[in-house]
């Protein structure tokens, strides 16, 4: 287990969230961790004051082609449209690092900073890199 490991320190904080044993790991960088958390914290506080609700039990969290995918079960519509605008805002936040990113990238889709694209603006003049930074 990294430092990286954002499961548990999440699963400490959301522990009905995120205590079904499928959920293995977060498969995805650090600077996702605030989007991740606010997610979480919506979505309990949510179910704590509708028990009415179909618990929600998160069995997956990973990136794919760049932006981030939460898999559960369980909750309502207002769950899984809380889920779709985080998984959204992914789009817009560097995953390393957590600052406004772009989805880009030479190899596969995924969303840096300037500070963190896989080539920095000022060695990418063409925009090859398929992030679009605006020059100073
Ligand atoms: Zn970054």
């Amino acid at each position: 287990m990294t430092d990286d490991d954002l499961l548990p320190l999440l699963r400490t904080r959301y522990p009905a969230l995120l205590d079904d044993p499928a959920l293995r790991e977060i498969a995805c960088l650090p600077g996702w961790l605030d989007l991740l958390n606010e997610l979480c914290k919506t979505l309990a506080l949510y179910l704590r004051e509708h028990p009415e609700i179909e618990p929600l039990k998160v069995v997956r969290i990973k990136e794919k082609w760049g932006g981030l995918r939460f898999h559960y079960n369980g909750g309502d519509d207002l769950c899984r449209r809380t889920v779709d605008a985080a998984q959204n805002s992914s789009l817009t936040i560097c995953e390393i690092c957590g600052a406004a990113g772009l989805l880009g990238g030479l190899r596969y889709l995924t969303v840096r900073c300037s500070l963190h694209a896989e080539l920095p603006p000022d060695e990418d003049p063409e925009g090859e890199s398929g992030y679009t930074f605006i020059q100073e």
